[in-house]
């Protein structure tokens, strides 16, 4: 095999890339978040760049990457009310920042045998996981019929093993702020932990204030709140690789830090779960907060949420759409009347060139759309509007997904626990989950997902979450 030249390999790159959904132009309205600043992203990428290479391990080694975190957690506890003693640290993400806050708890009460964390149903999909990696024992809180956690029932689901409430600010599936103030006064007056995901807000809901709308307090004005995480590389529009962390008091982050002497190398010590770490994502954040700065924040948010209202009131005179709760912040679900189905308009929106996200029906609610918007988004709302209407029609005329019943009775009787590799392969290909293996961008996975999703709508979790990850299995298979 020749050697490919530098041309060679970035035009492969490119190509590959061609083939993903687009990061900027406002078009996709989940996992990627655009301020539609050409010169915020600019800046943001040759930070990484110039940092790609320097390594996070060692403050005393690279003093630049300490100062540059201690700038960015500064600006994070300003803007979210902490009183002097806030600290915090910069993780890879909100899941990072997610898992520390449970492990913090876990271990700053060394004699609680059966740890317990109080959720409520809707917190992010982060807390489960962090249940799973550190033995945490997840006590799931029903919510209101606007989807925010009930402080009653949150209260009393509080025993004396509980290590940790946690409060959304907002929920990722719906948008809506928890009541924080109450729900921290319980955890506080039992002497526990309060943590608030403001992942997604945070660098949101304070702008929003600042701009008059009515925003319920959450942040560490709020008595009782402990931590917080806010990640930069959502609505901070930062690239990919960073969140913030914060508690109140140095005495709250000490079990988050590891340390080792335990062998012959230099002593470990690491405030994250990583230990090398990248320099670039830091650098990348602290270059795009400090480009966008304080007003410029302010400007985009004022921007994006004009445009969450044009949506909102948009997708209300779209016939056979509801939006499910009036959001609170960046984020809209919405649902279609018994005329369609959501994951046919999906796949419609996907065609038009508009990524949007669908969410599977959960403890009886029907299956949602979810659109994170960004302010790029903002000024592309009437055209959304416009492929959205169309894509709702071209569903209405489908009909909804007709599944065979005995397919629906089949799904419905499926254990996942009992389910063999062989099974799996069986499943996959039957729903058309089975994929092809050509090494071509994006080999293996399907066309259209309308089928797939409607499949899984009709799985339990435990299911779902089986089938993914056998599918996820089958994809992950080395090219040589
Ligand atoms: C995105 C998100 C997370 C997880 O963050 P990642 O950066 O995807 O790891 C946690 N909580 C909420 C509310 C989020 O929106």
């Amino acid at each position: 095999m020749t050697q490919p030249t530098k041309s060679d390999v970035l035009a492969r790159l490119k190509e590959l890339q061609a083939g993903d959904v687009p990061v900027t132009g406002g078009r996709t309205l989940a996992y990627v978040y655009d301020s539609g600043l050409e010169e915020a992203d600019r800046v943001g990428r040759e930070a990484v760049a110039a940092y790609a290479g320097s390594n996070g391990l060692d403050p005393t080694a690279f003093p630049s990457l300490l100062t540059m975190e201690n700038e960015l957690v500064g600006f994070a506890a300003s803007l979210l009310d902490g009183p002097a003693t806030t600290v915090g640290t910069v993780t890879s993400g909100g899941t990072e920042s997610v898992l520390l806050a449970v492990q913090g708890a876990r271990d700053s009460r060394p004699d609680v045998e059966h740890p317990r964390m109080v959720l409520p149903v809707t917190a992010h999909a982060a807390f489960h996981k962090a249940a799973h990696y550190f033995g945490v024992e997840p006590v799931m809180v029903g919510v209101d019929e606007e989807f925010r956690a009930r402080p009653e029932a949150m209260a009393a689901a509080i025993d004396e093993q509980t290590v940790l409430v946690v409060a959304s600010a907002p929920s990722y599936a719906h948008g809506v702020v928890d009541p924080v103030t109450e729900i921290a006064a319980a955890a506080a007056a039992r002497g526990v932990r309060c943590h608030v995901d403001a992942c997604i807000g945070g660098w949101v809901l304070p702008y929003s204030a600042r701009l008059g709308r009515p925003v319920r307090p959450w942040t560490f004005a709020v008595e009782g709140v402990t931590s917080i995480s806010v990640d930069l590389h959502k609505y901070a529009y930062a690239p990919k690789g960073t969140s913030i962390l914060l508690h109140r008091t140095p005495a709250l982050r000490r079990p988050q830090f590891f340390a080792s002497a335990q062998w012959p190398g230099y002593t470990m010590l690491n405030p994250t779960m990583q230990s090398t770490k990248s320099g670039g994502p830091l650098a990348g954040a602290w270059a795009v907060v400090n480009t966008i700065g304080d007003d410029g924040y302010l400007a985009l948010t004022e921007k994006v949420l004009d445009g969450v209202d044009r949506l909102v009131e948009g997708i209300g005179r779209i016939d056979g759409l509801r939006v499910v709760v009036r959001p609170e912040s960046t984020l809209v679900a919405f649902a279609t009347d018994d005329s369609c189905d959501v994951f046919t308009i999906t796949d419609a929106m996907t065609r038009a060139g508009w990524y949007v996200q669908p969410q599977l029906s959960f403890e009886g609610g029907r299956p949602t759309i979810h659109l994170s918007l960004s302010a790029a988004t903002a000024d592309h709302v009437e055209e959304f509007l416009e492929a959205l209407g169309a894509a709702v029609r071209d569903a209405a005329a489908q009909g909804p997904i007709a599944i065979d019943p005995g397919i629906v009775e089949f799904v419905q009787a499926l254990d996942a626990a009992t389910l063999s590799d062989d099974d799996f392969d069986g499943l996959l290909a039957a729903v058309g989950m089975a994929g092809g293996d050509d090494g071509s961008p994006g080999a293996g996975l399907p066309e259209s997902m309308a089928e797939i999703n409607a499949l899984l709508d009709l799985a339990a979790p435990d299911l779902r979450e089986a089938l993914l990850s056998a599918f996820l299995d089958r994809l992950q298979r080395p090219a040589r």
